[in-house]
């Protein structure tokens, strides 16, 4: 029973490593068990207790081996059935030392001849310097911006702007596997990731809003829409060159110039996609890139000229954001965070519904703005989501993200390792019980092992925050009516997961879910064709889809 599974797990608060082999390890790794598995409804309390936390011995058939029930058992290779390392070549990356501005369609040397570096977060290594912007250099390139839309950008049809989106596309698809490898380095995602969902929706939202680019009497039927002019757009460090292109591609579409704000910790492959951008000839001063760290970033939305900000990032800057453009003609979008509820009925299948929490909250180790980080489940089902989660977690393989079979990368940032270690710390303060794979964690580089909480309630700060990285709260629910209070009891309203195979069921919970989107039977899927975007504090206006036109448009 648990203890089978103790010689193999680790408990770990922040910073303390604690083998649960050890005396201590195992008070307190039973002590934690207790809770989970003492409501279990098929075994009487007395009988868990006692298996809980007697330590083997009582547990020892006659032929002296440890009689463990058979829905407990495991396979347990060890080391003979892993994985052999699979590392992606990357020798043939071409970094610069150095990366300078695009401004105008060249690349220029900051006026502060400052520079910041960037590092790889699973090796600590300097992978180059970064220019640092300041309002000089958001000057002249809302300037360049400007000249672009009156001159060029605004003057062309449609149809010669969707040429250059298609353009960018394809050779983004071309150069694809270059810059997942760089997104990889520079921000510690799985390379697995980078490939195969990042690459193919960055050039999958150029193919789409190229389609647009002429269509836009069919988008909005018998209105004419007239572009805003420059666009000022701030993006984060989760998906660099994903929301690099949710923010270009449709401002593009829709005849806007843009200067574009990477987060400090990943501007390479924004310079990366300047890159692409000359070579798809796309006209100077049309997308122009600016780096720097928030005050650049402040420098952009305080700019008089900029007629749009578009903003993905936190909550706290969000507000910021507000009232800087508070009574001014700038529009405003903002995609912010979340504290999605993923919500599985006891008709939900399981094996599935455990999947979609994996997928869940540790897709890019948890940095996802519309993670399922809180996960709500139904009470009879509890005892089984919970034994298959661990088992599930501690098949998560963490560790080099240029490796093809790493499930996990590195976390972005000390500063977000930091965050990540504080909010746990809070969560064991507060009295929730923590389960943690035993995952071997590289020497330097900044990880955090795949985790989750029970033992939550809704007071947590662990409940109500972003952690931002691959750690879940569960909680738990009765009925369909509580799930929708619990789901909804947060001033967060991105995104939220339903699992059941009652499809009235969903139809019925989706629509008092205050969330921007809802994922059924299923997480995490995005789709350029689909908007996103929130309600509450995660922000409002929509990205992708159709919807993702209106925000760089005004309509006549
Ligand atoms: P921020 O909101 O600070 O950063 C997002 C972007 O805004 C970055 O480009 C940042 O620049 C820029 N920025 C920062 N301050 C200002 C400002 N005053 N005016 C204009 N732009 C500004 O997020 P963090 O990177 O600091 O992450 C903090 C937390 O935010 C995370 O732990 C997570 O909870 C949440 N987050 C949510 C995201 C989402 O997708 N909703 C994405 C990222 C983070 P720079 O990076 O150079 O500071």
């Amino acid at each position: 029973m648990a203890l089978a599974w103790e010689g193999r797990c680790f408990c770990m608060s922040t910073g303390l490593r604690v083998c649960a082999q050890s005396q201590s390890g195992v008070a307190r790794f039973v002590q934690q068990w207790q809770n989970v598995i003492v409501s279990t409804p098929a075994m009487p309390r007395k009988n868990l207790r006692r298996s809980a936390i007697v330590v083997l011995d009582q547990e020892k058939g006659h032929n002296g081996r440890v009689a463990v029930a058979p829905r407990d058992r495991h396979l347990d290779f060890g080391e003979k059935w892993s994985y052999a390392p699979a590392p992606e070549a990357h020798d043939y990356i071409k970094l610069q030392p150095r990366y300078q501005l695009f401004i105008g369609g060249k690349f220029v040397a900051p006026r502060s001849g400052k520079y910041f570096p960037s590092i790889n977060p699973a090796t600590e290594e300097k992978l180059a310097e970064i220019a640092e912007a300041d309002a000089r250099d958001i000057d002249l390139a809302v300037k360049s911006a400007h000249r672009a839309y009156k001159n060029v950008w605004s003057k062309l049809p449609g149809r010669e702007r969707a040429k250059f989106l298609y353009r960018i596309a394809r050779l983004i698809q071309e150069k694809a596997r270059e810059l997942a490898v760089l997104e990889t380095m520079d921000g510690g995602k799985t390379i697995k990731e980078s490939r195969d969902i990042d690459l193919p929706l960055v050039a999958a939202h150029f193919f789409y809003y190229a389609g647009w680019a002429d269509k836009l009497e069919y988008a909005f039927p018998g209105r004419t829409a007239r572009a805003l002019g420059v666009a000022g757009q701030i993006i984060p460090w989760n998906f660099p060159l994903l929301m690099a292109a949710w923010k270009l591609a449709p401002a593009l579409a829709c005849g806007n110039t843009c200067v574009l704000k990477p987060a400090e910790t990943t501007s390479i492959t924004a310079m990366h996609l300047a890159q692409i951008l000359q070579e798809a000839e796309l006209p100077d001063g049309v997308v122009n890139i600016v780096t720097g760290a928030g005050e650049t970033g402040k420098a952009l939305v305080d700019h008089s000229d900029i007629n749009k900000i578009a903003f993905t990032g936190s909550t706290s800057v969000g507000k910021i954001l507000t009232q800087a453009v508070a009574g001014t003609n700038k529009r405003l979008t903002l995609e912010l965070g979340g504290k999605a509820a993923n919500i599985i009925f006891e008709d939900a299948p399981i094996d599935q519904a455990v999947e979609g929490i994996i997928s869940g909250i540790y897709f890019n180790q948890g940095h996802v703005c519309c993670a399922g980080s809180r996960l709500l489940v139904q009470e009879g089902v509890f005892p089984a989501v919970i034994r298959k989660l661990r088992d599930r977690i501690a098949t998560l393989r963490v560790g080099n993200p240029l490796d093809k079979n790493t499930d996990i990368g590195a976390i972005n940032s000390r500063m977000q390792l930091e965050k990540i270690c504080e909010l746990v710390d809070s969560g064991l303060k507060q009295g929730a019980e923590l389960v943690q794979s035993n995952a071997r964690l590289p020497a330097k580089g900044y990880w955090y092992p795949p985790s989750f909480f029970t033992g939550v309630t809704a007071s947590h700060r662990i409940a109500q925050e972003e952690i931002f990285g691959p750690v879940l709260s569960v909680m738990t629910f009765r009925t369909p009516e509580e799930a929708i209070e619990r789901a909804n009891n947060t001033p967060y309203g991105l995104s939220a997961g339903i699992w059941t195979d009652k499809g009235s069921k969903i139809f019925k919970i989706v629509s008092k879910l205050r969330a921007g989107v809802v994922w059924a039977n299923t997480y995490n899927k995005f789709d350029p064709t689909s908007p996103f975007g929130g309600y509450k504090e995660s922000g409002f206006g929509r990205e992708g889809g159709r919807h993702g036109l209106l925000p760089y448009v005004t309509l006549s």
